[in-house]
């Protein structure tokens, strides 16, 4: 397992280096469990490590990752809803101040969404997950229909984060600590390309350097 041994290897230098290095924060993280001060909601791809990209100890982000960041809206039918769960537990439980979506530039998901894969049935999970962002991906066509696929995929990474703060707002008990003042929500989009990260503009619907 050729492939691994990095990965094992990390592991020891993690101990060594991180761990044996950290008494205090490990005894605390485990005493008094964990307080993370936000819930980032992230993608499954392997360049974007929430953690990673934001320079973050153990214990200060609670993340859910799935195939391009997205929330579903609330549906209280009895199945199992793996994001859903993870975000009522953020929110209930933890308590979380700060709910963060972070988006993504050369995500998968939204371009196998934007190139329709969808219509065809290529995917058995990916489609039906990825036609969440269905208004994002009919927003874009309508308002981007001369652009080119590359262009059409930024921008549907983008608005993709908007309907997702949108469908938070579907979670009945998101919206009583937004009204408590408890839960403040924020759209992120880290540009792989040229290493930076943008947030997103509520009263504008757009994307500003933050850094
Ligand atoms: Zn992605």
């Amino acid at each position: 397992m050729k492939e691994l041994d990095k990965l094992k290897a990390g592991f020891k230098q993690f101990r060594k280096y991180y761990f044996e290095e950290n008494p205090e924060l490990y005894r605390q993280l485990t005493e008094k469990g964990q307080s993370p001060k936000a819930l980032v909601i992230a993608c499954c791809d392997s360049r974007v490590h929430p953690a990673h990209v934001m320079n973050t100890d153990p214990g200060d982000i609670f993340v859910v990752r799935n195939v391009a960041n997205l929330v579903p809206a609330y549906v209280d039918d009895g199945k199992t809803h793996g994001t859903s769960a993870a975000i009522e537990f953020a929110v209930k439980h933890l308590k979380v101040p700060h709910i963060i979506v972070m988006g993504h530039s050369q995500c998968g998901g939204i371009r196998a969404l934007m190139e329709g894969s969808h219509e065809s049935k290529t995917h058995t999970f990916i489609d039906p997950w990825m036609a969440i962002m269905t208004p994002a991906r009919e927003q874009v066509a309508r308002e981007y229909a001369s652009a080119t696929i590359d262009e059409q995929c930024h921008q549907c990474e983008q608005a993709a984060i908007g309907v997702s703060l949108e469908n938070l707002m579907t979670f009945p008990f998101i919206v009583r600590a937004l009204e408590a003042n408890q839960l403040h929500m924020h759209g992120w989009y880290f540009d792989i390309d040229n290493g930076m990260l943008l947030e997103m503009d509520k009263a504008q619907k757009r994307f500003i350097s933050v850094c």
